[in-house]
């Protein structure tokens, strides 16, 4: 069906909130020829889907709250993702060392068995668990790209090497990296593509149900103007707001919330030369991450803190850059220290108020809440993961298309993001193919290029045989022809979206190259407005 067929003014969705549910519900609604309007307040993907720790993963953690449902579906939906965007996605091999101090969260209804077989443990996390549940782990998803489990001898294997001698044996697993606000732009682009309206900096303020369907208030926040539009349904998928969209904007007295859990990282500078991550297991039950990060840097994270306010930006508190630097140091031979480290970030999990006692144990699934009693219907999106974004959204519409009468099918497993029409092993050879007609690219340059656009990097940088020929260069090889496709086709509109959002420029430009990017970027703006006038 297609939105065209109701009233010239109504769209058939109006999505609130351009984080990667958002944008992945406005992309496969799109897909299934129904007409969308999404509403971001922002930027693309600010919030949380700029901070995760941008794995593709089953959640290994998740096993031992016997989450199996979620851990299934996430593991089934690593390959079929990573061969949709085989550009921004990318497999990982996990080293997840063994140590007697390892002990489980006592909440989890693993320990809490394991204590009534075998209470002599006392918490421990004997390692024969942990090799079942990374079999489990193994077998539950259906692997065919991903390599299985295996055992190291850290002793002899170069994975050893930075870690404390007295580590000497490692299981090491598989999961994949995403590059997680590149996936919300992609999603967003391939919307676009399909026919809906993506709409940046534009907060929706209210929503009122009149003559079966939904008018809708949106703020235009760079030119202050309120303007409405008319939908059938609306989606909130506004992330750690959905409850104030919920019971403000949509007048709801639903008692569904989320529960908000802050999460932060730390990138320091590089900490190892090998390709592959840990995972660390505390003496706290928790676990924490260290990954090869943008060539030059390793990313460790993250902590679980309760976080009261969505309006309060999450920020990497003191206490928490301690307590990963001295939980990674208790694992690497040499410690890390504030020293070595050069950028934090904080986000914001909206995890579904399933009345758990720990931030830790609070469910990492996804809830879909339909309001649809009275009138046009609203559906609400709470929880979920960058991981399931595509199984959630297929969920959604098919939510939708019911309370809509639309029949059409789910469609997205099978279809690349824009770029993503390679290969899973074909960054090589589309690295191999752009230097070969721009002797100019450096292999680090094309690499970057390939990893953030695929095969659009062929466009960005169109009939150019020398650098001059790409424009104005911004440092780090960001040139004019790079900022100006980011502008033109996903939406950035500041130096800050494409420094931390397209890209993760801004861990190498100074901050006087930054800020001769966002006076560029905002004359460009003017004059396109004036020749617009
Ligand atoms: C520290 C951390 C690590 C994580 N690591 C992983 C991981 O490795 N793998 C994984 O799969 N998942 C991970 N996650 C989970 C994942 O990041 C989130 O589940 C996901 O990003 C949530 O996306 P979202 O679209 O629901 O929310 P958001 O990305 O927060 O998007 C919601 C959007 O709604 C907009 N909005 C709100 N109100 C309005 C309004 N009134 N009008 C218009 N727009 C509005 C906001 O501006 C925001 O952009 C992690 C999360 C955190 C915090």
């Amino acid at each position: 069906m297609n939105g065209s067929a109701h009233a010239e003014d109504m769209t058939d969705l109006l999505v609130v909130g351009g984080g990667v549910n958002g944008c992945g519900i406005a992309r496969d609604a799109a897909g299934r020829g129904l007409s969308v309007t999404l509403a971001e307040m922002k930027d693309l993907g600010w919030a949380t889907s700029s901070s995760s720790t941008k794995l593709f993963h089953g959640g290994l953690r998740y096993l031992e709250f016997f989450e199996f449902r979620l851990v299934r579906e996430a593991l089934e939906e690593r390959e079929t993702l990573l061969r949709a965007m085989p550009h921004i996605s990318w497999p990982l091999r996990f080293v997840l060392p063994l140590h007697e101090g390892m002990r489980f969260d006592s909440e989890t209804p693993a320990s809490r068995l394991l204590s009534r077989l075998m209470p002599w443990m006392k918490g421990r996390r004997p390692s024969w668990m942990i090799r079942l549940g990374l079999f489990l782990y193994d077998h539950m998803g259906g692997r065919r790209i991903l390599p299985a489990t295996r055992s190291v001898d850290l002793r002899t294997d170069p994975a050893g090497a930075p870690l404390k001698p007295e580590l000497t044996k490692a299981y090491e697993y598989s999961d994949c990296w995403v590059e997680d606000s590149r996936l919300v732009a992609l999603n967003a682009r391939d919307a676009a593509a399909r026919g809906a309206e993506i709409l940046t900096r534009t907060r929706v303020v209210s929503a009122e149900r009149e003559d079966g369907g939904w008018t809708v208030t949106l703020d235009d926040a760079e030119t202050g103007v309120r303007f409405t539009r008319r939908a059938r349904m609306v989606v909130n998928a506004a992330g750690p707001w959905v409850a104030e969209v919920l019971r403000g904007a949509l007048h709801s007295d639903s008692p569904a919330g989320v529960r908000l859990v802050r999460g932060s990282h730390v990138v320091t500078r590089r900490l190892f030369d090998h390709d592959r991550c840990y995972f660390f297991q505390g003496s706290d039950g928790r676990i924490i991450f260290a990954i090869p990060y943008e060539t030059d840097f390793t990313l460790i994270g993250t902590t679980d803190a309760e976080h009261a306010d969505p309006a309060e930006p999450p920020v990497c508190t003191e206490a928490e850059r301690d307590y990963l630097l001295d939980f990674a140091s208790r694992w690497f031979a040499r410690p890390v220290t504030p020293e070595d480290v050069v950028w934090t970030y904080s986000g914001v999990r909206p995890l579904y108020d399933d009345g758990a006692k720990s931030a830790t144990a609070a469910t990492r699934d996804y809830v879909l809440h339909l309001d649809g009693t009275v009138g046009a219907p609203a559906l609400n999106v709470f929880g979920g993961k960058i991981t399931t974004y595509r199984r959630l959204a297929e969920s959604a519409l098919e939510r939708i298309c019911a309370a809509l009468g639309a029949d059409a099918g789910p469609w997205t497993a099978g279809a690349p993001l824009p770029g993503g029409d390679f290969p899973v092993d074909g960054v090589d050879a589309l690295v191999a193919h752009l230097r070969e007609r721009r002797p100019f690219l450096t292999e680090r340059w094309a690499r970057r290029l390939v990893r953030a656009y695929g095969t659009d990097a062929e466009a960005i940088l169109g009939e150019a045989r020398e650098a001059a020929g790409l424009g104005r260069d911004f440092g780090a090889t960001l040139t004019e022809a790079e900022v100006t496709w980011l502008m033109d086709r996903e939406w950035a509109r500041s130096a800050e979206d494409v420094l931390w959002r397209r890209s993760k420029l801004g861990l190498r430009l100074s901050a006087d190259e930054a800020e001769a990017l966002d006076a560029w970027m905002a004359a460009r703006r003017r004059d396109e407005a004036h020749a617009a006038e």
